[in-house]
């Protein structure tokens, strides 16, 4: 059974000294079973916010790590620096391929960082509108995901523990959002080029979330599909009352697929 993950990319927004009081003021509005909830402040506010979630359940995620593990490297952030701050790296978003040029080379080389640091990666791909209007979509994220994972299996097996987030990028940010029935098939489509490429279970434990404006109204149309495991939200997650509501839509996702699972469980004793 895949578990249910609500992240919330707070991107380049809130000062050190607010971020505290909105991140216990998040946790303890989506408190509910079952539902892994992650929060990714800046870097700059990763230590207060990590102190702020301590005992909440709510777990603390680092927007970026940089591709080396240290040196001559001026602004740079380590995966390893950000061990002891967070639990979970969102690693090639697409704000950073478009404005960091950000290669899936060099994606790559930061899943293997965060790796090594025993950071969780959300690994984000994505295709353009101009590449979804011309039938290019999957073919897009396919070479996303052999580009990234292929540096990461030159060092390795890909992770049990590796999510995705399938972020259409003409979806973040714009109020637009892809349809559900479209984002199940694009999970379908990682699941079968991580399995292709060996990752573990055929891929089958793969979660793979939705981003791209989500909201409390959205969020339906993702989770109702099974291919769906949660959602990596930025703007509503510096809402209070707007993760409240996609908590409380994937808490009953989370419901009903330990329902299910337990029946199975049931049936197969039986
Ligand atoms: C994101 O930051 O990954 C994202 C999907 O942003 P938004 O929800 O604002 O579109």
């Amino acid at each position: 059974m895949r578990p249910i993950i609500v992240c919330g990319n707070w991107k380049m927004n809130g000062l050190p000294n607010e971020a505290g009081p909105l991140a216990a003021a998040i946790a303890a509005a989506t408190d509910v079973p079952d539902v892994v909830r992650v929060l990714c402040p800046p870097f700059v506010s990763l230590a207060t916010v990590r102190d702020a979630l301590a005992g909440t359940g709510v777990a603390v995620g680092a927007q970026d790590a940089h591709p080396e593990s240290g040196g001559a490297y001026t602004g740079g952030i380590s995966a390893q620096m950000l061990a002891g701050l967070a639990t979970w790296c969102i690693v090639g978003h697409s704000e950073r391929r478009r404005d960091q040029g950000e290669t899936d080379e060099v994606i790559g080389r930061k899943l293997v960082r965060c790796l090594e640091a025993g950071l969780r990666p959300i690994l984000c791909v994505g295709e353009q509108l101009a590449e979804r209007e011309s039938g290019q979509a999957e073919a897009t994220v396919r070479a996303q995901l052999e580009g990234s994972l292929g540096v990461l299996l030159r060092n390795g097996p890909i992770p049990a523990d590796l999510v995705v987030a399938y972020e259409p990028v003409w979806a973040i940010g714009t109020g637009l959002t892809a349809r559900g029935a479209d984002a199940a098939a694009m999970a379908d489509t990682i699941r079968a080029t991580a399995a292709a490429l060996g990752a573990p279970d055929a891929g089958a434990g793969l979660p793979v979330l939705y981003g791209g404006s989500v909201t409390s109204g959205s969020i339906s149309e993702f989770l109702a599909e099974p291919a769906i495991d949660g959602a990596l939200v930025g703007g509503a997650s510096l809402k209070v009352d707007e993760m409240a509501g996609i908590v409380a839509r994937a808490a009953l996702t989370a419901e009903a697929r330990r329902t299910a699972a337990a029946k199975q469980d049931l049936g197969a004793a039986g």
